[in-house]
């Protein structure tokens, strides 16, 4: 075992209980107060000069050691989820419809480990910049800190981020090259009709009738516009028009989750969304408008980034516990706002898997999910000795 790392299994008990701290105090996206209260105290108690209000309730700390120029940024997500907890742990969430059932009290956890002993017992020539980031979870808690100017007053030559990922061994570190998580868009879709008695259908223009052929239509874009060895969703969430038997409404509203690996297929979608619908609509004397709400870019992992946190991975947990290329993911994450911006790579930490068993092996956003507290340490000295690595 690196020096690191039993340096930091030696913190493990107080970095667990602060994990465990975090979680029964979980807060949604942009409202993390008391999170970004106890990171800041924290990080200042340790000599980092930090910086609040970047999105609202972002925390930045920044430590900067020798004369060197490289920079380097290393993120954390606060957030927690509208879901109420049924693990029943002693340190299950005490707010009402609240929980960390993402991880994201761990992830927070696992870099203020790193910043107590890269403050402490580490020497290392550069920038480092701390970024705790607000509501990852479909609010754009990132974008938001890029709005308020993160990279122009804290540049960095690159940004790691880690999430963990359930189904594998705790401890286990999984990278990949290339786009690795997928886009996500949610779209609204507004159907304009002509109401009348059910009766009297020729009278009227059917929104139900017209949202069904849309439905039905919007499925032959992934099978036959999409390239086939290319990974798109479209998924139509909700469809919500009229109350009653005998009336035809005056408008329908569909809902659609869209996802893509490819930053072309994003842009073929988006086209090809509007286009059906727009079409469909005619086709049945309706009209149709397409909604585009803030959404995701398609995360990419740059290539000698990931060579670097890869290198570093074998080296600290060795290789039979880096998985190198992992399987992409259909699910989105905010980060990727980051790196379409500067170069980097997000990678995962295994949260435990069937023979692992307990809170840890279930998936995020369940109920009974929870972050495993081994790795913690594991998941701290990564970033230490990526840091001592990057800023050498
Ligand atoms: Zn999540
Ligand atoms: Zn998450």
């Amino acid at each position: 075992m690196s020096a690191t790392l039993s340096a930091l299994q030696a913190r493990a008990s107080a970095f667990t209980a602060l994990r465990r701290d975090i979680h029964q105090h979980p807060e949604i996206g942009f409202q993390e107060f008391r999170t970004s209260d106890l990171v800041a105290e924290r990080l200042k108690q340790w000599g980092y000069e930090v910086t609040r209000g970047l999105g609202g309730t972002g925390v930045v700390g920044q430590l900067k050691r020798g004369s060197g120029a490289r920079k380097l940024g290393l993120r954390a997500d606060m957030d927690a989820l509208p879901i109420q907890e049924t693990t029943g742990l002693p340190h299950a969430s005490c707010h009402e419809g609240l929980m960390h059932a993402c991880g994201h009290d761990g992830h927070t956890a696992m870099l203020l480990a790193a910043a107590e002993h890269l403050a402490k017992s580490t020497t290392f020539d550069g920038t480092l910049n701390l970024i705790f980031q607000p509501a990852e979870e479909s609010l754009g808690g990132a974008r938001k800190m890029m709005e308020d100017g993160l990279f122009d007053r804290f540049p960095c030559d690159a940004i790691f981020a880690m999430h963990n990922l359930p189904g594998f061994r705790p401890g286990q570190l999984l990278l990949r090259e290339g786009a690795t998580m997928a886009s996500s868009e949610n779209i609204v879709v507004h159907i304009e009709g002509k109401g009348g008695h059910g009766a009297m259908p020729h009278l009227s223009a059917d929104p139900v009738v017209a949202g069904s052929a849309i439905v039905m239509g919007l499925q032959t874009i992934v099978s036959r516009n999409v390239p086939p060895l290319h990974m798109a969703v479209i998924t139509v969430g909700s469809f919500q028009s009229g109350v009653s038997n005998n009336v035809i409404p005056q408008n329908a509203t569909l809902k659609l989750s869209v996802r893509a690996l490819d930053r072309g297929v994003r842009e073929l979608l988006r086209n090809r969304i509007v286009e059906l619908v727009e079409l469909q609509a005619k086709s049945y004397g309706v009209t149709a408008q397409v909604e585009f709400l803030p959404g995701y870019p398609v995360l990419v992992n740059t290539t000698t980034e990931t060579t670097i946190a890869r290198e570093v991975a074998v080296a600290l947990v060795g290789a039979d516990n880096v998985v190198l290329q992992t399987e992409p993911l259909t699910a989105s994450e905010d980060f990727a706002y980051m790196l379409d911006q500067v170069p980097g790579s997000y990678l995962f930490i295994g949260n435990g898997d069937a023979d692992n068993g307990g809170h840890g092996a279930c998936m995020v956003h369940n109920p009974n999910y929870d972050f495993e507290d081994r790795n913690i340490p594991v998941g701290a000295a990564f970033w230490v000795a990526l840091t001592e690595r990057f800023l050498a």
